[in-house]
């Protein structure tokens, strides 16, 4: 039941978003000021600093109509990860929307590296500099001023407005988790992670995943009876790192059937890839990953783990990819006498790294919005896919559709002179406005004068 935006409607947006291009600045930069690096538990600036962006945020929010929610995410780094979900209800009858974006950020790193401060906030040559201006606070400013943008207009939404803001996105917490499973459900939901103004409907899943094979230990002088054992010989040494090496090898083999077996229109081709990230093994036995000591090879290794990180394609299930990695490695188990009898062991999931993939229709109306949106702002946009990701998936795991969208670009992301371009950022501002107004419905509440502007809308340059 989208509306589709009359000119006027598209042009009172634009110039909304232009007039209040300073505000928004300042907002953003605001947001930069606070350090909220997460990933290192050390960092006694945290707590205050999360504290106070977390308060500037409320404030913000409830000042624009919203009602508040708010409660700790389960602890990652630190024991505070606030989580902010705010709600302003529409006047009825209209889609709802939820706006997702962490305020967490990586650390600054060599600070002696930057040019610019990475809690300054400085605006010159068209870029707002510091850490977390693309990744992603200049989403979390977008998204809300761009509600803002709406009101300031005079227009009222008829579906309900969320705005979910996390802090423990740097730290792969569960703060977007308990969002997509606490807060009210949205019709569609955007995070808005940089994408160069692209819009992404889809992400692979993710999972990690450990494998663990146990070997008989022996001591290495009887080596040449465990390749060349005579009858007398039974009961020798088995070596759980080349039992190890046949199971990187086979799953190399499933890797290359998968990338010619399977494929997804936004994705490149061969992304559902099979890494073997951590290989761990020895003698002295293991679990978990850990080795138990690290003596010397002067024995037959009886443990051997290795961790995978594999991507797959968005239309496929993360039992599906269980049932292929487990059955391909168990069928090369059964030609092998010893790991026919002692089977490797699976653990899925690891350190919770789970990410169900998001696979929404790339014609969804809220996607064709925004490109229609860009389009008429004369800005150059794609739908294509993440390859990475994203906060996007703990709602996707609960058959909400959504689209990750944002201003900068996420190369600059984590590194020294992070910036997001200006132009950017009001563009996407004004694309999210008018997302919202189109899927949402609207009506105009209460009429207020238009803001002085300028004429034709065009894309803002300089990125
Ligand atoms: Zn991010």
């Amino acid at each position: 039941m989208s509306t589709p935006l009359p000119d006027p409607v598209f042009q009172r947006i634009c110039k909304q978003v232009d007039a209040s291009g300073g505000d928004i600045l300042g907002f953003l930069s605001r947001l930069v000021s606070f350090p909220t690096p997460t990933q290192n538990p050390e960092d006694k600036n945290y707590p205050d600093a999360i504290r106070a962006c977390h308060a500037f945020l409320s404030e913000a929010l409830k000042g624009m109509g919203f009602t508040l929610d708010t409660w700790m995410a389960r602890p990652m780094s630190f024991p505070e990860h606030p989580v902010l979900v705010g709600t302003l209800k529409g006047s009825g009858g209209g889609h709802s929307m939820a706006l997702n974006g962490h305020v967490d950020v990586v650390p600054a790193g060599d600070e002696g590296a930057w040019k610019h401060s990475p809690w300054g906030g400085e605006v010159t040559d068209g870029r707002l500099w510091g850490r977390g201006a693309c990744d992603m606070k200049g989403g979390v400013a977008a998204m809300i001023q761009a509600v803002k943008a709406i009101r300031d207009c005079g227009l009222r939404l008829r579906g309900d407005v969320y705005v979910h803001v996390v802090s423990d996105e740097e730290v792969v917490g569960f703060g977007s988790r308990e969002c997509a499973e606490r807060a009210p459900r949205p019709d569609f939901v955007l995070v808005t992670e940089p994408t160069r103004l692209n819009v992404l409907p889809v992400e692979g899943g993710l999972e990690h995943v450990r494998i663990e094979i146990e070997g008989r230990e022996e001591h290495a002088g009887r080596r040449y009876s465990s390749i060349y054992p005579r009858e007398a010989d039974r009961g020798h040494g088995v070596n759980a790192v080349e039992k190890g090496v046949q199971i990187v090898r086979a799953l190399q083999d499933l890797e290359r059937s998968w990338a010619l077996s399977k494929s997804h229109p936004l994705l490149p081709a061969g992304f559902n890839t099979l890494l073997p990230g951590i290989f761990m093994s020895g003698p002295g036995g293991g679990s978990g990953g850990q080795l138990n000591m690290i003596t010397n090879p002067g024995t037959t290794p009886n443990y051997c783990c290795i961790e995978y990180n594999i991507w797959y394609y968005p239309q496929e299930t993360l039992d599906e990819i269980k049932r292929d990695v487990e059955g391909y490695v168990n069928a090369i188990s059964r030609y092998d006498p010893y790991l026919k009898a002692h089977p490797p062991k699976f653990t899925w999931g690891l350190r919770n790294i789970s990410f169900p993939p998001a696979n929404t229709d790339p014609d969804h109306e809220v996607v064709n919005s925004l490109l229609s949106s860009l389009q008429r702002l004369g800005c150059p946009s794609q739908i294509t896919g993440f390859n990475a990701a994203s906060d996007l998936a703990w709602y996707a795991a609960r058959g909400i559709p959504g689209a990750i969208f944002g201003p900068g670009d996420l190369a600059c992301a984590h590194s020294p002179d992070e910036f997001v371009p200006v132009s950017d950022t009001l563009n996407v501002t004004k694309a999210i406005a008018l997302a919202l107004l189109s899927w949402c419905g609207y009506e105009t509440y209460p009429p207020s004068p238009l803001p002085k502007g300028k004429g034709e809308q065009t894309c803002l340059t300089g990125r």
